[in-house]
């Protein structure tokens, strides 16, 4: 029988999906729990939680190293994730993706196998002004230890990157460009079909951090024209400590280890050592194998939600807490992009974040405070933090409500 298109399915029904996620049933201060933190991590459904304990339950053993049958499961189970999250991302093979911890080691290992050999002085990285330290830090790490320069592309009032600046800025000095595709803070989408066509045609290699995309919006990183596209798996409903990075065959191949140990050679003689060919090269040491049994389960719950479903839910509930918001006085939103994600940035005049996500913590509302490990954004727009309700597709609009009127309590006790 033919799946039905996305586009014919019912629209999604968000009490069948939330009775998945056991732990949107918790109360927290003897509250309802509202989790609107699903920027920071994602909550898990049933069919996750049930893959790694069935894992460790009934297939717990090391991969590729055991002939027994318990290893040959376990290895199934871990290489299958692999075959997922190629298909999740349209990878043109499952050997161009690496399984990491996450988006924090994907990148580090392009920083320190593909750019630190690469780089010299006078080089440069080009990334943005609204990145994720873990798109800042590891470039500056390699800056430093090259003589290469980090230079960061602007954004505009409405937390919208400046394309032209961007490209602009695509000079012959920069040897990469690393850009994320949805920013943690804002929901800004940025254009990345057009920003890696401009990269290629000067020969930059772009690199692509989707940890916001991912959970999001269906990832096609052969339509996106990119290099390098890094996930990370606790965003988007599998387990911590679970990534990939995706990269051309032609970069891995050229790319030297980055991890050493078991697992990634062919040979090792005190002569010299042979790698093994990637995607194994840059998987050394016992991997998350539980984890990604997680994830293959995470990426059939997503498959089987559908990202019609998912977008048209987690927009139209977008649209309707940022004109709840929108309705309280002294709010300031940041980020007005016209492509957003479900992430809302904001402020209460008179009121620090910090102290909010407190007060609202005890209303049994779960929001980020803070920077949100992106000082230059926080710097442009002049604040040292903000309130940050990111929203997923098993909220709702009573969740919304419930979150506003507790602002309202809020308010009364701040003021
Ligand atoms: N990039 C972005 C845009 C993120 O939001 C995050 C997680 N907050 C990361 C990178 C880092 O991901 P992880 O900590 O899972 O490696």
């Amino acid at each position: 029988m033919n799946a039905k298109p996305e586009s014919l399915l019912p629209p999604l029904d968000v009490e069948r999906i939330r009775a998945d996620f056991p732990l949107l049933a918790r109360t927290v201060h003897d509250k309802p729990l509202i989790y609107f933190d699903n920027a920071n991590t994602g909550q898990k459904p049933r069919s996750v939680i049930e893959a790694v304990d069935r894992h460790y339950r009934e297939h717990n053993a090391n991969v590729a190293r055991a002939v027994h049958q318990l290893g040959e499961e376990a290895t199934a189970a871990y290489e299958g994730a692999r075959d997922a999250i190629a298909r999740f991302i349209h990878a043109p093979s499952r050997d161009e993706v690496i399984l990491t911890s996450g988006t924090t080691q994907s990148i580090n290992l392009v920083a320190y196998s593909y750019a630190l050999p690469r780089l010299k002085a006078g080089d440069a990285i080009l990334t943005t002004v609204m990145e994720h330290h873990a798109n800042i830090v590891p470039w500056q790490l390699v800056a430093e230890r090259t003589g290469a320069t980090v230079k960061a592309a602007p954004i505009d009032a409405n937390g919208e990157l400046i394309v032209e600046r961007f490209v602009e800025m695509l000079t012959p000095e920069v040897k990469l460009a690393c850009v994320t595709h949805v920013s943690n803070v804002l929901g800004t989408v940025n254009p990345i079909r057009e920003i890696a066509r401009e990269c290629r045609k000067r020969g930059i290699p772009l690199l692509v951090d989707g940890s916001q995309a991912a959970p999001h919006r269906p990832i096609d990183v052969q339509a996106l024209g990119c290099d390098f596209y890094a996930i990370t798996g606790h965003k988007m409903l599998a387990p911590t400590g679970t990534g990939a990075l995706w990269a051309k065959r032609e970069h891995l191949m050229a790319m030297p280890p980055f991890f050493g140990g078991g697992e990634m050679i062919r040979e090792v003689r005190f002569e010299g050592t042979v790698f093994a060919d990637p995607p194994h090269r840059f998987e050394a040491g016992t991997p998350n194998i539980a984890g990604f049994a997680g994830v293959a389960a995470a990426i059939e719950y997503l498959e089987g939600v559908g990202f019609d479903r998912l977008k048209a839910y987690e927009q139209d509930l977008l649209a309707y807490a940022t004109a709840a918001l929108e309705d309280l006085p002294g709010i300031r939103i940041f980020g007005r992009a016209k492509e957003k994600e479900p992430v809302i940035s904001f402020l209460l005049e008179g009121a620090h974040a910090n102290d909010m996500a407190t007060l609202l913590d005890l209303q049994g509302v779960a929001v980020r405070s803070g920077h949100h490990c992106a000082h230059p954004l926080m710097h442009f727009f002049g604040v040292p933090a903000t309130l940050r309700a990111s929203l997923a597709f098993y909220n709702t609009k009573a969740e919304v409500d419930g979150f506003v009127d507790a602002i309202g309590r809020v308010r009364k006790l701040l003021m």
